[in-house]
Parts: structure tokens; sequence; C-alpha cells
């Protein structure tokens, strides 16, 4: 039988200190693999610099002369881990039959890559690595985490909950995500939508070896609105949903004024104004939302993904 071969993508920005050691890592786990006869000898280690700025390239350098299992990407200028992701995703295609992408950091614990081939063999297109615990994380992560999530799920944007980027795709699976010329990435929202036969694998995940986070604060969150901006219009239709609550408030003010005003006791001018306050608020969010349903047709035919995914034919 011939065996698959397998790229493992790494996205590295200014890697120097984690380099060295997840280089040897990676190796020996492909080694090991190759041995097992699980995965073909031509299979590699791609990194994708994504424009470091420190010895990272020359590192990548150095050690694809070392050893052939090392190849790399450097990309012109730094463009954030979901687009270096996909540039690796996008030249691994055509060479690997797997692939599965990994961060440079060895957070994530690359024992599961047996499990996940295990069960790529098995049919499985899409393995999700899914962290079991997040005991190295502090309570603030954790819990805006699981609120995050919690949220996208809210607002039907499907994504596999303590899941990162660390996955194995097939080669159709990642070709197909490729036709989502989507420019704001979301790749833990964007594989589902993929919908080939996936299953996830259960890893702790420990803290990063060397080297800085790149994702502070400020960065996290950005991307949180970002992954939910990118994926749902359904904010836009809460503010018709909004408008016509405003509304219906306003016919209630609209009795309680009268009443108020026959009773005398409002105040003159009162009625007048408080009936107009909430009716014109009312009809503000009303036109908001009508107009943003327009704009949020506009942006999904925009974003032009693929309409359909052809999982097996039959014609006779
Ligand atoms: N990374 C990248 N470009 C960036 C920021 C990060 O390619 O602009 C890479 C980084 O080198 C690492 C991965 O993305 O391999 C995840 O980053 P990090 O470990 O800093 O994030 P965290 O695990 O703290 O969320
Ligand atoms: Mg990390």
């Amino acid at each position: 039988m011939k065996q698959d071969i397998l790229y493992i993508v790494i996205p590295c920005f200014n890697e120097q200190d984690m380099l060295p050691i997840t280089t040897a890592t990676m190796v020996e786990k492909l080694r090991q693999l190759t041995a097992h006869g699980l995965i073909a000898p031509e299979s590699r280690i791609l990194y994708v610099d994504d424009g470091s700025t420190d010895a990272t390239w020359s590192l990548i350098e150095q050690h694809s002369r070392e050893g052939i299992e090392v190849c790399g990407v450097k990309l012109a200028a730094n463009v954030g881990h979901q687009n270096a992701l996909m540039a690796g995703l996008e030249s691994a295609c055509s060479k690997a039959d797997i692939i599965v992408s990994i961060d440079a950091d060895l957070q994530d614990d690359i024992n599961v890559i047996d499990l996940m081939i295990e069960k790529y063999e098995h049919g499985c297109d899409i393995v999700y690595g899914v962290r079991r615990e997040r005991k190295t994380d502090t309570w603030f992560k954790r819990n805006t985490a699981l609120a995050f999530y919690k949220i996208m799920q809210r607002l039907g944007v499907k994504s596999v909950y303590n899941h990162a980027d660390y996955r194995l795709m097939s080669r159709r699976a990642v070709s197909q995500l490729l036709k989502y010329r989507e420019r704001n990435l979301f790749l833990r929202g964007m594989v589902p939508l993929v919908g080939y036969r996936s299953e996830c694998v259960y890893y702790d995940r420990s803290e990063r070896k060397a080297g800085q986070s790149k994702y502070p604060l400020a960065k996290m969150m950005s991307f949180a609105v970002d992954g939910i901006t990118s994926f749902s219009i359904k904010p836009v239709r809460m503010v018709l949903s909004l408008g016509i609550i405003f509304t219906l408030i306003a016919l209630a003010m609209f009795a309680y004024a009268l009443v108020a005003y026959f009773t005398g006791r409002a105040v003159s001018g009162w009625a007048s104004l408080i009936m107009s306050l909430w009716f014109i608020g009312g009809c503000v969010l009303i036109g908001l939302g009508i107009v943003g349903i327009y704009i949020g047709k506009i942006y999904i035919e925009v974003k032009d993904r693929p309409r359909y995914n052809v999982e097996t034919e039959l014609f006779q």
C-alpha cells in the first residue's frame, strides 16, 4: 500500500527561541511516524515565516540545509497567524495528502498526531485537536474563551469548543477550504463549513516552552470581534428587533401619556415629547435594521463562498 504524504504546517512569527526545539521535536516525530509505516518518507515540516524580524528565517534555512524534512515559505510581511496558516495550507496542498497545522510553540501535544492519522485512515477528512482542560490558563482566559464560544453558538456559527488551530485535514478538505476566498479569516469557523466527516482527538495543553505569546489581550479581543463579524449577520438583525420593541414601547407610552395628560398629572408639553421620543427612536432603529439587512446580504455575496461541497458522486 502506498503511504500518504504528511505535511506539518507551522506558522512562525519571531520564533527564534522556539525554532531549534520545534524542529528537533518535529523531525523526530516525523521519522517515528515514517518508521511505523503511517506516512510516506516524502513527508515534510513546512514552516511559514510570517514576516519575522528576528533570526527565524535564517534558522529555517539552516535547518532545511541540515535535514531534508524541513522546508519553508517566507512571507514578505507580517500578515497574522490566520493568513500565514492559509499560505502554508495553500502551498502544502499540491504536495501533501494529509496536512496537520500546529503552532510553533509546541503547546499542543504532538503525540496525538498518530491518533489523528488513524482517524484519517478510517475515513475522516478533518480531525480537530481539542484541549481537554485549560489548567495552564488563567481563570480570566478560560472564562472569556467559554463566553466567546457560547456567543458564537448563539449567533449561529458552528465551531468546536476548546479547539484552536491544531488540526488534521485531508487534501480534498484543504482544497475545498481554499475556495473560501474571504479576506477576514477565522479558520475555526470556516473549517466546519467544509462539512466532510470530522472527529475530535483530546489532549492536554502545556505551557509555551520559549519565547513570548504573540496574542496579548487586545489582539485576542480583536480576534474575537473578527470571528463574530466575519460569520454572522445576526447583530444587524438584532437592530431591527430592537426597533420593533422600541415602537411597541412607544405605543404603551402613547396610552400612558394620554392618561396622564387627561388626568392632569402631566406637565404641559411632556406628553407630546415623550411620545415622539420613543416613536422616533423606534422608527430610526427600524430604518437602520432594514438597511442593515441589505448590507448583510451584500456582505454574504461579497464573501463569494462556495454554495455547496460535493462529498461523493455516483454516475452510471
Ligand atoms: N504567529 C504568526 N503570526 C503572527 C502571530 C503569531 O504566524 O502575527 C504564530 C506564532 O509564531 C505561533 C502561532 O502563530 O506559531 C500562535 O501564536 P502564539 O503561540 O503566540 O499564540 P497563543 O498560543 O499565545 O494564543
Ligand atoms: Mg501559543
